[in-house]
């Protein structure tokens, strides 16, 4: 891993409108925003697994679309390897899209039923054009199969979805990313759908590739225990905003935003001995809806530490220790 970063994300907002109703609309009502993204700004390191982690909502998938620009943010800057790709035109997207490639969370849905694993894979190469013939894409389809350990791969290049497996169907979405040589993937929650017994062989295949190819990952999970095991980095999303981040065994050993404190109480501890090390933290009610964010730190209608100014200001993130950030009242100046 260098310490160039690869992706480099500043103040990145996205805001999606609300219908008003006719009526709203009649009345003239203010449009109202559900504030996905809310001002987030990270780095990633060439060849590190950077873990977005957070509840359903948070914003972390709205991210990933982001920085892949597949939807166009309302405020904010993305850099990719330096270059400012913020509002570049699509003429100019076509070939960063090779090298910014993605694994979404369901294996089932991401794969048309109607086609072969080979018309799969092989349609990124005829969008990007590459390989003269039919016979030339499959030889780069095996060699992907093969990458992805589904051999012999002519047992796998005229099967359906449906006559796989679902560790198999994700190995073919891995095979489809990794066919154009990227140089980034955004893995939306990849082994959430899958089941506990074949989730560590996948990030296994991941990470393997990973070091065969210089990859960098932008790993989205709901799931701190498998951030963890994946990732190098975490950033704790709620609500929009990142509200801690550091090193992996930092944020699970060391947790100090309440937010993410809680997120390590609920995950399961094997070992007795270290659950009694454990902050034991509980927190209250849902996630607020994103299109009514409380004023202040938006987590203190649930925080059992909010003080006055918690629900008045916004705390600012603050580097308490080298590359340990959080966002809380608890460790910044009023
Ligand atoms: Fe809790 Fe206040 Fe910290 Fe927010 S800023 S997490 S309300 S202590």
């Amino acid at each position: 891993m260098t310490q160039q970063p690869i992706i480099k994300v500043q103040n990145l907002k996205k805001y999606f409108p609300l219908r008003r109703g006719l009526i709203g609309f009649l009345k003239g009502a203010p449009i109202r925003y559900v504030k996905a993204v809310d001002g987030i700004s990270f780095e990633i390191k060439k060849g590190e697994v950077f873990g977005l982690v957070g509840e359903s909502g948070c914003g972390k998938t709205t991210t990933g679309r982001l920085i892949l620009r597949l939807i166009e943010p309302t405020e904010g800057r993305i850099f990719y390897n330096g270059r400012d790709i913020t509002r570049i035109p699509k003429k100019e997207l076509r070939p960063l899209r090779r090298e910014l490639q993605v694994i979404f969370q369901d294996p089932y849905g991401s794969l048309d039923p109607r086609f072969t694993v080979a018309s799969i894979i092989e349609e990124p190469l005829i969008i990007h054009k590459i390989g003269d013939s039919s016979r030339e894409r499959i030889e780069l389809i095996s060699k992907a199969l093969e990458e992805v350990k589904l051999t012999p791969p002519e047992e796998f290049l005229w099967r359906y979805p449906h006559q796989l497996s679902g560790g198999q169907r994700q190995r073919v979405a891995i095979a489809r990313a990794l066919i154009l040589k990227p140089k980034f993937i955004v893995a939306d929650e990849p082994v959430s759908m899958l089941d506990v017994s074949i989730r560590a062989e996948i990030l296994n295949l991941m990470e393997e590739l990973r070091e065969k190819y210089g990859l960098t990952y932008l790993f989205i999970t709901h799931d701190l225990a498998v951030a963890r095991y994946f990732s190098h980095r975490i950033a704790v999303m709620y609500l929009g905003k990142i509200v801690e981040m550091a090193d992996s065994d930092t944020i699970v050993e060391n947790p100090l935003h309440p937010y993410t404190q809680a997120l390590i109480a609920a995950v399961p501890e094997p070992d007795p001995s270290n659950r009694e090390k454990r902050r034991e933290i509980k927190i209250k009610g849902e996630v607020p809806s994103a299109a009514a964010i409380p004023p202040g730190c938006r987590f203190h209608p649930r925080c059992p530490y909010a003080m006055k100014i918690c629900k008045e200001k916004e705390p600012p993130m603050v580097e308490v220790e080298p590359g340990h950030q959080v966002a809380c009242w608890l460790y910044a100046k009023a």
